[in-house]
């Protein structure tokens, strides 16, 4: 899930500055899970802004804005509301507003800061899973990521600031990551995995430009 948080009031405001109409898009998926973007939050910004002394001309939350199908599709019914309105307010990830610019060709302003790919232990309780590196070893290190959870993203390890079990990186307050996954390789009976020298990343995977992925 991308985990998202939203942005202090006075920053929304700022960016909103120039415009009285504003048309509000949430996100029916991650953001909602998160709290920061569903049905309710959507409601108590439009109360927000009309405290403010905004119109606002609509809001709808979409399954997933980041779909542009999705987009189009729960968008279709307000097509009056959103050409009403000077900007939209994006309650949704980055990809989520950036399908909307792109679509809805309209000024659209972030309400919420992406944070990370992580997982849901409750809400209000993220961790950061996944950078996206392109080219995923999970296999090799148990189902933990390193390049994730490490703070060097070492490829083999630990790394010689271990101590006790602990890593270095932030005074040893934190599990070091190599340690949990030759804990979790030796439970798995892979450890001869564990051993074998991983090579470094392929920092080309992860692109110089935006990545694309095309089925064909
Ligand atoms: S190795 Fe880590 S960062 Fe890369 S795809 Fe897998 S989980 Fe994501
Ligand atoms: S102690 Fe472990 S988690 Fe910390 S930097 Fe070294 S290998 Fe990575």
């Amino acid at each position: 899930m991308i985990i998202t948080e939203q942005k202090p009031l006075e920053e929304i405001l700022e960016m909103l500055k120039p415009f009285k109409r504003i048309f509000i898009i949430g996100c029916g998926t991650c953001a909602t899970t998160c709290q920061t973007g569903g049905e309710e939050q959507v409601k108590e910004m439009a109360e927000k802004l009309k405290r403010e002394g905004k119109v606002v001309t609509g809001t709808v939350v979409v399954e997933s804005p980041c779909d542009a199908r999705l987009l189009r599709r729960d968008t279709r019914k307000a097509k009056v509301e959103i050409r009403d309105a000077e900007a939209i307010l994006c309650m949704a990830c980055g990809a989520g507003v950036q399908t909307v610019v792109e679509h809805l060709e309209k000024i659209t302003v972030p309400c919420l800061d992406t944070k990370f790919i992580g997982e849901t232990e409750r809400i209000g309780r993220f961790y950061e899973r996944c950078r996206a590196c392109g080219e995923c070893i999970l296999f090799e290190t148990g189902g933990i990521c390193p390049v994730t959870r490490c703070p060097k993203g070492m490829m083999n390890g630990p790394c010689g600031g271990m101590y006790d079990g602990k890593c270095e990186v932030g005074g040893y307050t934190r599990d070091c990551v190599w340690v949990l996954i030759y804990k979790r390789m030796k439970e798995l009976g892979m450890l001869d995995i564990y051993k074998s020298l991983k090579s470094p990343r392929d920092y080309t995977k992860l692109g110089i430009q935006p990545r694309e992925v095309i089925w064909v």
